[in-house]
């Protein structure tokens, strides 16, 4: 039997252990926080559920709703209100809704298109033209997003379409971001018909046509916190949760000793499922070119304001699901996401909340102010942009410093290499969202390829899936 300890507590972690203890397999987990899930925290403030980190998850990607049901809280999952869903664009002093179908930054309808003040004509017409594109040879997969949308559609659409969606999502810059670790579908698309819109239509045809009703994204109706407390009973058996910094791993013999809590521990395996710099300074006197390796991998910090309002003398409509800010038009806010629009059940009736995504890439100053500050800049950034003048009753920061990693140019390379190198230390595992997705359903799902491993039915190879 294996012994195991996994570094880090958050959904990678944590899905390595439910994993290995559905196969048997007992374990050491060690966390720093005195709390597991990592990024993944929710709050039940006057009835509202506020996630201080993700709050929902893809539905198109399997591996959370796996690990819901096998857990036993399928009865719990939310869907999105895609019937309400509209995002916002804030562009030239106002509120612009993205047009209908936009598969992120690729048009596939016509109307909407030629109605939106999101791009101007010239913009329009380049995107209408890209239909037209056949393929091209001698592409280098590894541009940035920019350099590729640039080529598609134009700069307008790297400023206001996937400057804003990569902000959002990744804390990222599209001129840093590789397309073929963040975007790898619209490669391969642009690989087979050269026109991302054909592409994108094409494969619409093909596939078969979506479960009615599935949404976009979804949750736990009580938070994803949810999902950390069942996943920590479920394990509770096989687990030995220890809350303590894990120091430093050093080879022995054919295993390794981890020191954590005032103490040298010996385990056959050790995952690191914590950020790759902090596995980078851990391996480094094992191996030291991969803890090097590890440490390269960028990190964006960013942060999430939640603030409560009352409902009764709240103004703002609130018709759709948030609004999207390109750094162009930006002061300090990335995005906003209208909570009680986009899920149901989440905000009692007599609240709104909205949830503001500040830092990213550009921005990692504003983890740095104290909270009056940051209340204050969003208040200013809201009355502006949607008029709300009005005095939040709560208010809820959530700071993440160096916690989104960044795919940027040359991130398959960097992989490659990391794969490589820990070919030499067999028994170190990574894990986490640094390396092939960076949502909640690729961490659970790369967290079970390593207890597969670990519990030898596999072969020990990394699997890629793409990104968020
Ligand atoms: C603000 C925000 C919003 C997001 N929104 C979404 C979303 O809506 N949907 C989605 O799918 N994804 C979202 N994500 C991404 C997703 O939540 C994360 O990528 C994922 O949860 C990361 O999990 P993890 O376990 O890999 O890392 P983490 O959650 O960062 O956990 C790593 C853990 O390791 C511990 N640790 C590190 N070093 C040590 C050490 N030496 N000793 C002991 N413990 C250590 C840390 O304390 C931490 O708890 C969001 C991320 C952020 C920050």
């Amino acid at each position: 039997m294996p012994s195991v300890a996994i570094v880090g507590g958050g959904i990678s972690g944590l899905a390595t252990a439910y994993y290995l203890s559905r196969r048997g397999i007992g374990c050491t987990l060690i966390e720093r926080r005195p709390r597991l899930g990592g990024v993944i925290t929710t709050e039940v403030v006057d009835g509202c559920v506020i996630e201080g980190g993700p709050d929902s998850f893809l539905a198109a990607k399997p591996w959370a709703m796996r690990l819901i049901q096998d857990l036993g809280l399928a009865g719990e999952v939310i869907g999105s209100n895609d019937h309400l869903r509209v995002t916002y664009l804030w562009k030239g002093g106002r509120l612009v809704p993205l047009p209908d179908g936009l598969m992120l930054m690729v048009p596939t309808r016509i109307m909407p298109m030629i109605t939106t003040r999101v791009v101007g004509w010239p913009t329009k017409i380049r995107m209408g033209l890209e239909y037209f594109r056949g393929r091209r040879a001698g592409h280098d997969a590894d541009r940035s997003v920019a350099e590729f949308v640039e080529d598609h559609y134009g700069l307008e659409a790297v400023d206001y379409l996937a400057e804003p969606l990569l902000a959002g999502v990744y804390g990222g810059s599209p001129h840093r971001l590789a397309v073929g670790s963040v975007l790898n579908r619209f490669v391969d698309l642009e690989r087979e018909y050269g026109s991302l819109t054909r592409g994108v239509l094409a494969e619409r045809r093909k596939a078969a046509a979506p479960a009615a009703g599935a949404p976009l994204f979804q949750t736990l109706r009580d938070g994803l916190g949810r999902l950390v407390e069942a996943v920590e009973r479920a394990i509770a058996p096989s687990t030995e949760v220890v809350h303590a910094e894990t120091g430093a791993i050093v080879r022995d013999g054919d295993g390794f000793r981890v020191r954590f809590g005032g103490q040298w521990t010996l385990f056959s395996h050790v995952v690191l499922a914590c950020r790759a710099y902090e596995a980078g300074e851990l391996v480094r006197s094992v191996e030291p070119e991969l803890g090097a390796l590890l440490r390269s991998i960028p990190y964006s910090s960013s942060m999430t304001v939640a603030l409560g309002y009352e409902r009764s003398t709240f103004r703002h409509p609130l018709n759709g699901f948030g609004f999207l800010v390109p750094r162009r038009e930006r002061g300090r806010m990335i995005a906003c996401t209208w909570m009680g629009t986009k899920f149901e059940n989440r905000v009692s009736p007599d609240r709104v909340v909205l949830r503001c995504f500040l830092g990213g890439s550009e921005d990692p100053r504003i983890l740095d102010e104290p909270d009056e500050s940051v209340v204050e800049i969003v208040r200013a950034e809201l009355r502006t942009i949607m008029g709300v003048g009005e005095e939040p009753v709560f208010t809820r920061i959530s700071r993440w410093p160096q916690s989104m990693a960044q795919y940027t140019v040359g991130h398959q390379k960097r992989l490659a290499e990391i794969e490589e190198r820990a070919k030499a230390v067999p028994g170190i595992h990574l894990t986490g969202n640094a390396y092939y997705g960076i949502g909640i359903p690729d961490c659970v799902r790369m967290g079970k390829e390593v207890a597969e491993r670990i519990a030898g039915s596999r072969p020990v190879t990394g699997t890629r899936a793409s990104a968020r």
